[in-house]
């Protein structure tokens, strides 16, 4: 008895959850979280923030979120180069929900998404979940968004979502301005009428040198601004995902979303963290130093390195998939977590403290001896 003798729906039969290795090993780079704990006033605000909930637990928590849309709006304004608002913005548990939101409104049967891969395996595994068909369009072989073949892909295909991730996961890679509303515009001219949504996850962006792709919700109200809690703020275990966007697409999102999704303990944790904003982008300060030295040290023993505007670097090249998977044993026999998202040839390493750096870097400096 397993799960394809359950009456589920043919397009999850066969299917595997998605999964990034958990294992407890001394140094974990693999799931491109923050390495730094969240400092002590802050654990100490949360605390208080989670205590004044508490005592009103009895009742649903806000449903609109107004405080934290706020907020989160507030800081968007300061740091991504353009003014929102509170109607601009929507939040959930993680962007991974803020995703699925999107695709269940804008995506689902009949319709299809389209991400350019390799990219955040999630995209794929969302549509699946909403009904949503799928389409991988293609990146050049320096894991660029090769403007001519993608506005092509989606010319051919006309798909109602068009995924652009910048910087995007697993390869570092940040998009240009100019390469989002091509697509934004192609994606426009496929679907006469009320056109197709864009949705570009900025999951890493604050680790980027570029500045956010913000400001092009500007009068384009088919884009879509993702972003997340998770990487700069430090806080992957709170589930703190959200979006800009036109007025209108904040609405269209509330059609499908759960009455009350947002709990008042995760309302109020992530209040805390905004509070300690200016702290918490201290770290990542210290997270781009550290990804620039992995970059710089990785290439120094010999190794290709992707060009990375993330918290994180992709390094190679190993012999295909069996290469780099087998890299990646030798890494983790070292005691060095690393992810291998089967882009064959290449691993994925998360900026870690300077300890768990060198930790990672002596590993493949031996692997390094032992292959050459
Ligand atoms: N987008 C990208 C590109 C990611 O890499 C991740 C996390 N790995 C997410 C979205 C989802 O993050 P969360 O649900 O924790 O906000």
């Amino acid at each position: 008895m397993g799960i394809d003798d359950l009456p589920i729906r043919d397009e999850l039969k066969g299917k595997s959850p998605y999964g990034a290795p958990q294992l407890d090993v001394p140094v974990q780079l693999n799931t491109n979280e923050n390495p730094y704990p969240l400092p002590e006033p802050l654990v100490a605000r949360i605390a208080e923030r989670v205590a004044e909930a508490a005592r009103g637990l009895n009742r649903y928590p806000d449903r609109d979120a107004v405080e934290l849309r706020t907020e989160l709006a507030r800081y968007l304004t300061r740091t991504g180069g353009h003014e929102v608002a509170l109607a601009n913005v929507w939040a959930a548990n993680g962007s991974n929900e803020v995703l699925q939101q999107l695709l269940q409104t804008f995506g689902g049967p009949g319709r299809t998404a389209i991400g350019f891969e390799p990219s955040y395996s999630m995209h794929a595994l969302i549509a699946r979940g909403t009904g949503t068909g799928w389409i991988s369009g293609p990146r050049d072989e320096d894991f660029r968004v090769d403007v001519a073949a993608a506005v092509s892909a989606i010319a051919e295909n006309a798909p109602d979502v068009v995924f652009v991730t910048s910087p995007n996961n697993p390869t570092g890679t940040a998009v240009e301005a100019e390469t989002v509303l091509a697509l934004h515009d192609a994606a426009q001219a496929a679907r006469p009428g009320a056109g197709a949504l864009v949705v570009v996850d900025e999951a890493y962006v604050e680790f980027s040198h570029r500045a956010s792709l913000l400001p092009l919700i500007e009068g384009r109200p088919n884009l879509v601004i993702s972003r997340t809690m998770s990487k700069a703020f430090g806080a992957a275990g709170l589930r703190l995902g959200y979006l800009a966007a036109h007025p209108a697409v904040v609405d269209a999102v509330q059609l499908v979303r759960l009455p009350y999704h947002l709990s008042a303990v995760t309302q109020a944790t992530a209040l805390a963290a905004l509070e300690h904003t200016d702290t918490l982008l201290g770290y990542v300060e210290q997270l781009k130093t550290e990804r620039d030295r992995l970059v710089a040290e990785l290439r120094a023993i010999g190794y290709e390195v992707t060009e990375s505007d993330a918290n994180f670097v992709q390094f190679g090249h190993f012999d295909g998939a069996a290469g780099s998977h087998e890299a990646w044993q030798k890494i983790l026999d070292r005691g060095v977590l690393v992810r291998d998202n089967g882009v064959p040839g290449w691993l994925r390493v998360t900026a870690g403290t300077p300890e768990e750096n060198d930790a990672f870097l002596d590993a493949v400096r031996e692997l390094k001896k032992e292959q050459d």
